[in-house]
């Protein structure tokens, strides 16, 4: 039955009007391989701490999977995640091969978690690494760009996965990263994207960073081709502060970004909505040392206390986070990240969760201490609305053809297909993987059997839909196999396309 919280931001729930931390529910995912040992150990760090929170259990991954269930959840874990709206979730196995659907991509995408947090930090001298003064955090988008899972087989050369990006999904992360820094004192956010390369897609993304960024003046910011961005990233992570980047990308750099911070065992992340939140360690079940008691906890418990704050106890965040560093400082480490030189006693999962328990309380001595400032629980994405634009003026000027046609020359291509246009939709350019190849193609242009024929309007003119739908009668008529279409539009009189490669 719908209630009045459905329309509340899950931050909000669990204030009282006094400010005081009330007991949140939450629902809690033990998951797979070393899932269970490390969620064990971090409740029991949380209790410990005083967390105000009740948790309600689900079961998520394998044993689902394998009862059956492709997506690897069940409804009344739905139910349980949807009513508290606040996950925290150990790594699941994916089973190999079958038509299993990766949990995570299904959890984020219907959840509408669209933005993925990974903070990634350097814990030198204790952690060994090579970048002592890594301190970079990766809001990464997190539900649309390759990751819609759209594609298709088109011939039989040539299969294509959509890449979707939309005004709305840029605004909003966007703007989360800069609340983000703001919130978090954090100076510059950096955007990445390849906006030479895609023009339209990942120069929205470009554009929409350039607006947001201009109503943040108190934080600085700048734009980097991912490429490039990346191999900074990982060689001079120092210059970095908060990153905001497409899904793809975002996913790619933040596991270079913990792996040169020393520390990929280390690193938590935070999956936020407007209307739910999932935390959860950046690594897998690691099922080789399942049940052995020396995984470490520490991603995972890391990401609790991104929850701790989330649910506005920073307090409590702030107790165990320092508790946790005053460990690491003191040389207690588990087997992924003790080193002799370093190390000062070698600890299974347990025993690590029990020095952190006796250190509640305690600040690092070396390490930064952490301070969850009262204005970071509130800074939450229910801030970050979203106002449609004024609909642009929008004109059909033509429309791509794409056929599957197992001919070589292209030249022989457009002459009988040229046949196929009118007065008013005349060919124009045709292209193979995106090159032009006709009219005044290069003879060395490798071609496939998949070929995109352009027909365009006279400059001005607007065609009518009646005139696509007869021209595709023609091309048919003329014996091609026509496999798709993309209409070519204008937008208030700019080109909602782009040009072939060489034309
Ligand atoms: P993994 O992260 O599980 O393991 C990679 C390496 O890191 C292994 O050597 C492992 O022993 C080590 N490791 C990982 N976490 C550790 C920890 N806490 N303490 C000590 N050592 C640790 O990656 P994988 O082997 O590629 O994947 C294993 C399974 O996990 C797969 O089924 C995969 O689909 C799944 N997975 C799940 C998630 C998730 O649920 N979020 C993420 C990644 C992988």
């Amino acid at each position: 039955m719908p209630s009045i919280l459905d329309d509340m931001p899950a931050s909000l729930l669990h204030e009282s009007t006094q400010g005081h931390a009330v007991r949140v529910p939450v629902t809690v995912a033990y998951g797979d391989g070393i899932g269970p040992e490390i969620m064990k150990a971090t409740l029991r760090i949380l209790d410990a701490a005083g967390a105000a929170l009740d948790y309600e259990p689900i079961e998520l991954g394998e044993a689902v999977y394998l009862r059956g269930i492709t997506a690897g959840i069940e409804p009344e874990a739905w139910e349980s995640i949807r009513r508290n709206r606040v996950l925290l979730k150990a790594p699941i196995t994916t089973p190999q091969g079958g038509g299993y659907k990766s949990m995570n991509v299904t959890l984020r995408k219907t959840l509408g978690l669209y933005a993925n947090v990974r903070p990634a930090v350097a814990y030198a001298p204790f952690v060994r690494t090579r970048h002592p003064q890594m301190d970079v955090v990766i809001v990464r988008e997190n539900e649309e760009d390759l990751y819609g899972g759209i594609e298709h087989q088109q011939t039989d050369e040539v299969v294509q996965c959509l890449k979707l990006v939309s005004r709305p999904g840029c605004e909003r992360i966007i703007r989360h990263a800069f609340e983000y820094a703001r919130a978090n004192g954090r100076r510059k956010v950096t955007c990445m994207t390849k906006d030479n390369i895609m023009k339209k897609t990942d120069g929205l993304f470009h554009q929409v960073f350039d607006e947001v960024a201009a109503q943040y003046p108190d934080v600085a910011n700048e734009h980097l081709i991912i490429d490039i961005g990346a191999a900074r990233l990982a060689d001079t992570p120092e210059m970095f502060d908060v990153i905001v980047t497409l899904n793809l990308y975002g996913d790619i750099i933040s596991d270079i970004a913990a792996q040169v911070a020393g520390s990929v065992g280390l690193a938590p992340s935070a999956n936020i909505g407007e209307h739910a939140a999932m935390f959860e360690a950046i690594h897998g079940s690691a099922p080789q040392i399942a049940r052995q008691g020396i995984a470490n906890p520490s991603g995972l418990l890391l990401s609790a206390v991104m929850m701790l704050v989330h649910v506005g106890q920073p307090q409590v965040a702030e107790k165990i986070h320092n508790a946790w560093l005053r460990t690491i400082e003191e040389g207690i480490h588990t087997a992924d990240i003790y080193a002799e030189t370093i190390s000062s006693r070698r600890v299974g999962t347990d025993e690590f969760a029990d020095a952190v328990i006796e250190r509640l309380g305690l600040l690092p001595r070396m390490l930064a201490a952490v301070r969850y400032a009262a204005e970071q629980a509130k800074s939450k994405p229910e801030g970050i609305s979203y106002t449609r634009p004024i609909a642009a003026t929008k004109q059909l000027v033509g429309v791509d053809v794409f056929l599957d046609w197992r001919g070589t020359n292209p030249d022989e291509l457009g002459e009988k297909l040229r046949a196929a246009g009118s007065a008013n939709l005349s060919l124009s350019m045709i292209t193979n993987r995106g090159v032009k190849v006709w009219p005044n193609g290069m003879p060395e242009t490798f071609c496939t059997d998949h070929w995109r024929c352009r027909f365009h309007a006279p400059v001005d003119a607007r065609i009518a839909p009646e005139e696509m739908l007869a021209l595709l009668g023609r091309v048919h008529a003329l014996g091609f196999d026509f496999i798709k279409t993309e209409h070519l539009y204008t937008f208030n009189g700019k080109a909602g396309y782009s040009l072939g490669q060489g034309q």
